[in-house]
């Protein structure tokens, strides 16, 4: 049964039924991508070997690649001097990566420290050079991103400057990139907002996200890139696969790439454009997202963690006068088919998070539930 016609009912797994996923990763696919994908696993294209199986030197996989580079290229309206690539290790190898190739030894980068992915890629480029925190969030417990250019303090010269467009725990998001120092390039770990609403890639030298969270499978990436800077050779020695510049020549297949990953995406890419394109799901997530943000805005029980002007459209998080109530919430959503609502440890209360395939009808049934549980527990 698709998630429209049970809209409104109560939902259960165990009767074959999907229920509404608000995981932050890996999170929910659009449901017609998985159910072509049911098909393409057995017999893909008439070809009759299923996608799995596949060789990613033949004709069918050729197709495929083409196909989601087309699509990515135009979902991302990329320039012609920039580039998509799809490599493996999940974001978490960007964090290496990026520094690894592009921070010289005895240089400096200046990073956005604004939550733990952020911490993480900090940690990282420490390995290879300086990075010196241009902005931190740690004494606004992460709630908040800079207001203006005015509080931060970048760098006499960095090699780039690194920023989260989304902080997938905290539920905040840059509604607007930082406009970093003149002559200076931007990179970003845009792993839970990728394509949830138009991007002006010329504004960046380069863009990661891990697939999980809106674009497909876990464990494989998708970097956009100025081609100058993705056939660049490192600032160091590197091995093969660990350079942008490998999988930059070999339209990312080097080696095995992650071919069903980059089939999935693809799918996605093509989904999106059928839906109307990254400017649709703009519009759908602001009205999803109000949904959720109307309930909080609304009460003296639910209350926001992020700062307003940097709330997240991707990941909401909130919570309840006490950690029973919240636990309670949780337990009781989820026998209502909404699942994954659980804070993150370190915010606590609930996270739910509303990528581009959570359907709006999953937004309505928590606002709802959330009415209710307030006039019930307030
Ligand atoms: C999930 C996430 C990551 C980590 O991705 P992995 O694929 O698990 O390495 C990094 N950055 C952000 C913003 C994320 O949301």
């Amino acid at each position: 049964m698709t998630q429209a016609a049970v809209s409104g009912t109560r939902r259960s797994g165990a009767s074959g039924e999907r229920i509404f996923n608000f995981s932050a990763g890996p999170g929910v696919l659009p449901e017609s991508v998985l159910q072509q994908c049911q098909e393409d696993v057995f017999n893909i294209m008439g070809s009759g070997i299923g996608i799995l199986e596949h060789s990613h030197r033949g004709k069918v996989f050729d197709r495929l690649l083409e196909e989601t580079f087309e699509a990515g290229r135009k979902v991302a309206n990329l320039p012609d001097d920039y580039d998509m690539l799809f490599v493996q290790g999940g974001a978490s190898s960007q964090c290496f990566m990026v520094p690894a190739n592009y921070l010289p030894e005895g240089g400096t980068a200046d990073y956005y420290r604004t939550g733990k992915w952020a911490k993480d890629s900090i940690k990282e480029a420490k390995l290879y050079g300086t990075a010196h925190v241009c902005f931190d969030g740690e004494p606004s417990k992460f709630s908040r991103l800079p207001a203006s250019m005015d509080e931060v303090k970048h760098s006499a010269s960095p090699a780039y400057v690194h920023f989260t467009s989304n902080n997938t725990i905290m539920g905040t998001q840059w509604h607007n990139e930082p406009t970093p120092p003149a002559g200076v390039e931007l990179v970003c770990d845009a792993s839970s907002d990728i394509f949830s609403k138009p991007i002006d890639v010329r504004k960046y030298a380069l863009i990661y996200a891990g697939a999980q969270k809106n674009l497909g499978p876990a464990g494989t990436v998708m970097v956009i890139g100025k081609k100058d800077w993705l056939q660049r050779e490192p600032v160091r020695p590197l091995p093969t696969m660990l350079k942008y510049k490998t999988h930059a020549e070999n339209e990312s297949r080097y080696n095995t790439p992650p071919t069903f990953g980059i089939y999935l995406i693809g799918q996605v890419f093509k989904w999106i454009l059928a839906e109307g394109g990254v400017e649709e799901m703009q519009r759908r997530n602001e009205e999803k997202a109000g949904l959720i943000y109307g309930v909080i805005d609304q009460s003296s029980f639910y209350k926001g963690h992020a700062e307003k002007h940097c709330r997240s459209l991707m990941n909401i998080t909130f919570t309840m006068p006490t950690p029973e109530l919240e636990d309670k919430f949780i337990k009781e959503a989820e026998a209502s088919g909404m699942d994954g609502l659980k804070g993150h440890r370190s915010v606590g209360g609930v996270r739910a998070s509303i990528y581009n395939a959570m359907p709006r009808a999953g937004c309505e049934a928590l606002a709802s539930f959330m009415r209710e549980f307030e006039r019930t527990n307030g």
